[in-house]
């Protein structure tokens, strides 16, 4: 499930320790589990985001050879618009996301950012265009300042706060006896799945990249901690080009449009409206998941009476 954010956190981490002189021997090959996939091209230039139209041509991919995982996925996301992915797990949604960061190359067609191939741009530049919240975050064992900081080392203590804020952590630091100086990680005050989530969502708050990607940001969070969320993430989506993958069909009711993936093809895609009438595979999920609300509800009601 880290994978996703791995090999970025994993080359920071590298170079910071080179820097700093200290060597973490435990945490390195905690990192390093992932083998790099990728080598930018003798000639690649750096990604130039215009507006961040992102598209996927007659995409194909599998992790091995002999099993393919996306076959044939053709998406356009205009740029600022909100694009959700949606299907059962094991669809290759997360895989979308990979590629997108370049995690791995595609085997087939091609994925462009306002043009230009991405196997035809340097990462580092085509990595500080996007912003992703993974399904699971690895913190670095460091302070939680430090954590939301990272990607952003130019912070200043009132932007790590204000993003903290934005993702609704703020309370639960200021709750903590060192505050934002507060060491997390293995070594230090381990975090729930759904406050690491947060501490992502902060982080790329202060990033503030054209490009994100939320990867299941908020499954980890309770429903009322999704819904405080929820506000600031369609809001960070604003002027961005988004690409939500959800699990809760009700965070991706806003996108601008939503595409059901299933066993690596696109078998349903419009608005929310639009697929609902349609009485597909989508509307089938939304009233399965409707229904499984209905009974949270009642059981928050008797909770809280
Ligand atoms: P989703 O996010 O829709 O649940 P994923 O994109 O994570 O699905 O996975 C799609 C398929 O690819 C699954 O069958 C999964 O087992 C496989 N897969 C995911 N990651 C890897 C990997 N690193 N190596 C091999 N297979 C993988
Ligand atoms: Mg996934």
């Amino acid at each position: 499930l880290s994978q996703l954010f791995r090999p970025l956190d994993m080359l920071g981490w590298v170079y910071r320790t080179i820097r700093q002189g200290v060597i973490d021997m435990a945490a390195m090959f905690d990192l390093i589990d992932t083998d790099t996939e990728v080598r930018d091209a003798p000639d690649a230039t750096d990604l130039k985001v215009a507006k961040g139209h992102v598209r996927f041509d007659n995409v194909h991919f599998g992790y091995d050879a002999d099993r393919e995982i996306l076959k044939g996925i053709d998406l356009d996301v205009p740029a600022g618009s909100t694009l959700a992915v949606v299907g059962p797990s094991g669809a290759g949604k997360s895989t979308l996301a990979r590629l997108i960061f370049r995690f791995y190359d595609v085997t087939g067609g091609r994925i462009t950012i306002d043009g230009q191939d991405l196997r035809d741009v340097r990462q580092e530049s085509l990595r500080a265009a996007i912003g992703i919240v993974p399904q699971d975050t690895v913190l670095f064992n460091d302070t939680i300042g430090y954590n939301i900081a990272y990607g952003r080392a130019d912070a200043s203590p009132d932007e790590v706060a204000a993003a903290a804020r934005g993702a609704a952590i703020a309370g639960f630091i200021q709750s903590l006896p060192q505050g934002f100086d507060t060491r997390v990680g293995e070594r230090g005050l381990k975090l729930s799945g759904g406050e690491k989530q947060r501490v992502a969502i902060a982080r790329t708050l202060l990033k503030d990249p054209p490009i994100l990607i939320l990867d299941e940001a908020t499954s980890a969070l309770d429903s009322r901690t999704e819904a405080d969320i929820q506000a600031t993430l369609e809001a960070i989506e604003r002027g961005r080009t988004t690409i939500v993958i959800a699990h809760r069909l009700s965070t991706v009711v806003h996108a601008d449009r939503i595409v059901v993936l299933e066993s690596g093809r696109v078998v349903e895609s419009g608005t929310h409206g639009e697929l609902l009438a349609a009485k597909g595979v989508y509307a089938e999920m939304w009233n399965r998941q409707a229904a499984e609300r209905e009974e949270e509800d009642g059981d928050d009601a008797l909770v809280t009476k």
